[in-house]
């Protein structure tokens, strides 16, 4: 039989390659050594104890964070002082826990700043790709609006677009469901689906585990800047392989 889902990250070209990176702040030491992989459309989810890493983790795929060393290659861009900022934050989009939505700038200003500013869009066209990202999701009919008109999960769909208009391969998620009701969250979990059948990677840190188990292909367990597991959710909830996991479960469950 032929086998056309054979592609996996040890095959052929992940599209995320990280390797030993570490990461201290002052004398903390943030992140030892973590190696992944990521393929192209895949949905990750990062878990792990609070102050485990895992934020700073996804901050040095977009270089919000500078990783001390090791090695970050993103879509066969080396992350180092020497990538051009403003092409890696379109390549790589990051939603933030508390949105950072531009207060002044109503939603379709704040869609489309990026897209005029740094694509060199003129109105029209970066209006159009806007508002095709803001009907995907589901929130065209608030264009108009400051971000402090909309509920929290409006202002989570706006940072999505906003994020979207710059056509990343990946974006990156930290803690998406912490402020929001159970169907904001089923909302979040639609457009996450449908990021990852437009090929768009998709890394979430949460400690939501019934987002984490519909949302994941694959679930990275970190504790203490280390990547402990790195399991298909099935296997990570079922049978984790360390202790530590195994105490992080009993105590979410
Ligand atoms: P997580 O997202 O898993 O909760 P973080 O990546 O935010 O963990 O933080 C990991 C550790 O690094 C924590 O001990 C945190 O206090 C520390 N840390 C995070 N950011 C900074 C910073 N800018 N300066 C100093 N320490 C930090
Ligand atoms: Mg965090």
């Amino acid at each position: 039989m032929p086998q056309p889902d054979t592609f996996r990250p040890e095959a052929g070209m992940p599209l995320i390659s990280v390797q030993n990176v570490q990461k201290s702040y002052g004398a903390f030491r943030v992140l030892h050594n973590v190696s992944l992989s990521v393929a192209r459309g895949e949905k990750i989810v990062v878990l792990g104890p609070s102050g485990s890493g895992k934020s700073t983790l996804i901050r040095c795929f977009n270089r919000i964070e500078p990783h001390d060393a090791g090695t970050i290659v993103i879509d066969g861009a080396t992350i180092d002082a020497a990538i051009e900022l403003t092409r890696l934050r379109c390549m790589v989009g990051l939603v933030f826990q508390n949105y950072n939505l531009f207060p002044h700038l109503t939603v379709l200003e704040n869609c489309t700043l990026s897209p005029r500013v740094v694509k060199k869009l003129g109105r029209a066209e970066a209006e159009a790709l806007a508002m095709n990202f803001l009907h995907k999701v589901n929130i065209a009919d608030q264009a108009g609006k400051y971000p402090i008109q909309l509920s929290g999960g409006q202002q989570q769909r706006a940072a999505i677009a906003r994020a979207l208009c710059m056509q990343p391969s990946v974006m990156l998620f930290d803690e998406p469901t912490a402020a929001l009701d159970p169907e904001a969250v089923s909302g979040i979990v639609d457009i996450i689906d449908s990021l990852a059948a437009d090929g768009i990677t998709t890394i979430a840190v949460t400690h939501d585990m019934g987002f984490a188990r519909r949302i994941a292909d694959r679930i990275l367990f970190m504790d203490q800047g280390r990547v402990l597991e790195d399991a298909p959710p099935e296997a990570f909830f079922t049978t984790p392989q360390t202790e530590r996991a195994r105490a992080f479960l009993s105590q979410m469950l």
